[in-house]
């Protein structure tokens, strides 16, 4: 280097080599060197952009610093031990990288490209060279040295599989320990395998290795493959294509997502049955009906379930158990007349089942069963059996309960939670049902009192209207009744007034008249006035024993006169040792004076009147009979109303009160009173009273 013999400076090679020495050595980052080779290294020329490191050429010309001082102390050996390997393998020329130290303290790299010289005799005295300043070339290696690292260290400890593939073919070229657990393949089944490819549908590989041509990279796909052992994985898949050796790969990873999606759809699945619970429940409870509630609930079990039967079974007090309600397949016989067989039937199942436990059979061969329960189930083909309390408030119910009977089922716990909570529901609903039953019943108990209180009320109303009715004619026929004597009286005392003189002259047979007239009014008024009282009041009585005949008698002797007016006949046929009878003397009386003149009033002249009495146990009945014209069915039902007065007695000055105290009077004793008549054919009055 630098051996070039300048002929002048002023020549124009030597002025170039100046400017080409300025501009390249100067300012560039090449440091040229020529060094003695022996210890300790003097340098003989060292250009002057040594300055890049802090030193100056004069440092190292003058001997103050020499070339081994501004090495790393940690290169030393290893640059001395390379330098003596080459010249003893007679090599020239070489390169080394090493550290050296700036002044400043700074350590750099440096590329350094040595070549020996020798002397005529072969010994070496110099070694001439550059140095170049490759620090930031160094930092870049191991940045990228670093970063290989790390990936390696990603791509082999990743609990993810992790692969790289080629892009065009698709072959593996790199898989880690992950790749292969969740795959069950060794690496030789793997690497350079070019059929090779675990996707459960290997177009679906194509087709995502079409998107990463085009796309460059995938995110998150979500992909099945297969195990070696046949289970299939599912697989989130994200890659990118990298370039490798020049070779466009796909770095992948995939991250098992199995269990993830298992928990995710067992979520899913359980939020979809808790909603067709609520929607089975909702149905069961839309009825009141409880056969509909029931026949509702077996069959959207067996719907749900998928099961060959259904069915319902209630307990009675023995807990024998009869079905209620059923729901089964066409291929499947019916339990619904299903009854145990005997003693020891009944006995089995009471043993066998405890009513509150919930019981779910797989198989129900398998289990140790008393015979006739083996026998129902083999009578009604029961392959697996489940079946669940249905809890009323305290009480159970019954059970719910389903039948596999093409094949042995093993049920789910999902599956039994489900029917468990339906039972829930059915309870709520069968609850809701015998509320509303009961509910009913008292309605129909209370419109029954209703209808039976209304009717009553109308009966009352129909009573009280006629009574009005019949007041009306009273009054009418009362103020009538009144009107003729009064106004008679008042014509004849007019008469009187309109004669000249002080003083009158009153014939008797008219006083008498007037008499009558006053006492007629009289009566009416007393009459009237008595019915009131007694209505109020009731009617007093002063009882006593009494001999009916001799009675009887006395009160026929007072009215013979009247008979004798009707030309009636009275005939009295109780025997004179007729039993005593208790009652009142004085309104005894009055019942047969009202009884007798009533068959004389309202009959044609001529009737015959009987008085008659017969005794039954305690008591003796009396009879008051005509053979007159008779009353009909209409009017004897109102005889001993109020005021009431037959249609052709108009014209009598009765008043219709006769027949009404005549019942207060007998009702009074304890006693009983009727009619017997039929229109034509007399009519006979009868009445109860007790022995004395
Ligand atoms: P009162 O008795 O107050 O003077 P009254 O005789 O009309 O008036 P009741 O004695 O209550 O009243 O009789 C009611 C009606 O029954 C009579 O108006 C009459 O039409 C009918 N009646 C009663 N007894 C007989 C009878 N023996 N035969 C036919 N009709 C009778
Ligand atoms: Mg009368």
């Amino acid at each position: 280097m630098l051996e070039i013999e300048l002929n002048g400076a002023n020549h124009p090679q030597s002025r170039i080599l100046a400017q080409l020495q300025e501009r390249l050595f100067t300012n560039g980052p090449v440091t040229i060197f020529r060094w003695v080779a022996q210890e300790p290294w003097s340098v003989e020329y060292v250009s002057p952009n040594v300055r890049q490191w802090g030193y100056e050429a004069e440092d190292f010309l003058s001997g103050r610093i020499n070339y081994s001082q501004v090495l790393h102390p940690d290169d030393v050996a290893s640059i001395v031990a390379e330098i003596e390997a080459y010249e003893s393998a007679r090599i020239n020329t070489y390169r080394q990288d090493y550290r050296i130290v700036c002044a400043n303290g700074e350590v750099r790299w440096v590329h350094d490209y040595s070549v020996v010289v020798r002397n005529s005799s072969g010994v070496v005295t110099h070694y001439e060279g550059y140095v170049l300043d490759i620090t930031e070339r160094k930092q870049g290696e191991s940045a990228l040295k670093e970063s290989e690292e790390k990936f390696a260290k990603a791509f082999r400890c990743s609990p993810d599989a992790m692969t790289i593939t080629r892009l065009k073919d698709g072959c593996f070229i790199d898989i880690n320990k992950s790749f292969l657990d969740a795959t069950g393949y060794t690496q030789e089944e793997v690497i350079e395998q070019a059929k090779f490819n675990p996707w459960v549908n290997p177009a679906e590989r194509a087709k995502v290795y079409q998107i990463l041509q085009r796309q460059g990279s995938v995110n998150g796909y979500e992909y099945q493959f297969r195990h070696k052992s046949g289970t299939i994985v599912v697989g989130l898949f994200s890659a990118e294509v990298v370039i490798i050796n020049g070779e466009p790969c796909v770095l992948s990873v995939t991250t098992d997502i199995t269990e993830r999606k298992r928990t995710e759809l067992e979520v899913l699945r359980a939020a979809q049955r808790e909603k067709l619970l609520g929607e089975m429940a909702a149905r069961i409870r839309q009825s009141l009906n409880l056969q509909e509630i029931l026949e509702t609930t077996v069959k959207e079990v067996r719907q749900f379930l998928q099961v060959n039967r259904v069915y319902i079974v209630q307990f009675d007090r023995q807990v024998q158990g009869q079905i209620v309600a059923e729901s089964v397949t066409d291929d499947c016989s019916s339990l619904l007349a299903w009854k145990p067989r005997n003693e020891a039937h009944i006995k089995e199942i009471l043993e066998y089942f405890i009513i509150e436990r919930a019981y779910a059979f797989g198989d129900v061969t398998q289990l140790e069963l008393p015979p006739e329960i083996r026998q129902d189930f083999l009578d009604y083909q029961v392959r697996s059996f489940l079946a669940v309390p249905i809890v009323v408030g305290e009480q159970i119910f019954g059970h719910l309960v389903a039948n596999q009977c093409n094949r042995v089922r093993l049920w789910e716990d999902n599956e039994i939670d489900f029917v468990k909570k339906l039972a829930n529901q059915l309870a709520i609903a069968i609850q809701q049902a015998q509320l509303y039953q009961q509910v009913q019943s008292l309605n129909t108990d209370l419109e029954g009192l209703v209808q039976k209180r209304t009717e009553e009320l109308y009966h009352k109303v129909q009573e009280l209207q006629e009574l009005y009715r019949i007041k009306d004619v009273f009054l009418h026929a009362f103020s009538h009744d009144l009107r003729t004597p009064i106004m008679g009286t008042s014509l004849v005392l007019n008469n009187f007034l309109n004669q000249d003189g002080e003083t009158l002259i009153v014939s008797r047979s008219i006083l008498k008249r007037l008499q009558e007239g006053s006492e007629k009014q009289l009566n009416l008024i007393n009459a009237l006035l008595e019915a009131h009282s007694s209505e109020v009041s009731g009617i007093v009585l002063y009882c006593q024993p009494l001999a009916l005949c001799e009675f009887i008698q006395e009160v026929i002797a007072d009215l013979e006169p009247l008979a004798n007016k009707y030309k009636a006949t009275l005939i009295n046929l109780v025997n004179i040792d007729f039993p005593l009878v208790n009652a009142d003397v004085v309104q005894l009386r009055r019942v047969f004076e009202n009884l007798i003149t009533n068959a004389f009033k309202y009959n044609p002249p001529g009737v015959t009147v009987t008085v008659n009495a017969t005794s039954e146990a305690n008591r003796i009945r009396c009879t008051v009979a005509d053979d007159g014209i008779g009353i009909n069915l209409e009017q004897q039902e109102h005889l001993f109303d109020l005021y009431y007065r037959g249609s052709q007695s108009r014209a009598s000055t009765g008043i219709g009160l006769g027949l009404y105290l005549c019942r207060q009077i007998i009702k009074s004793h304890g006693g009983d009173i009727g009619i017997n008549s039929l229109p034509g054919e007399g009519t006979t009055f009868w009445f109860t009273l007790l022995v004395a």
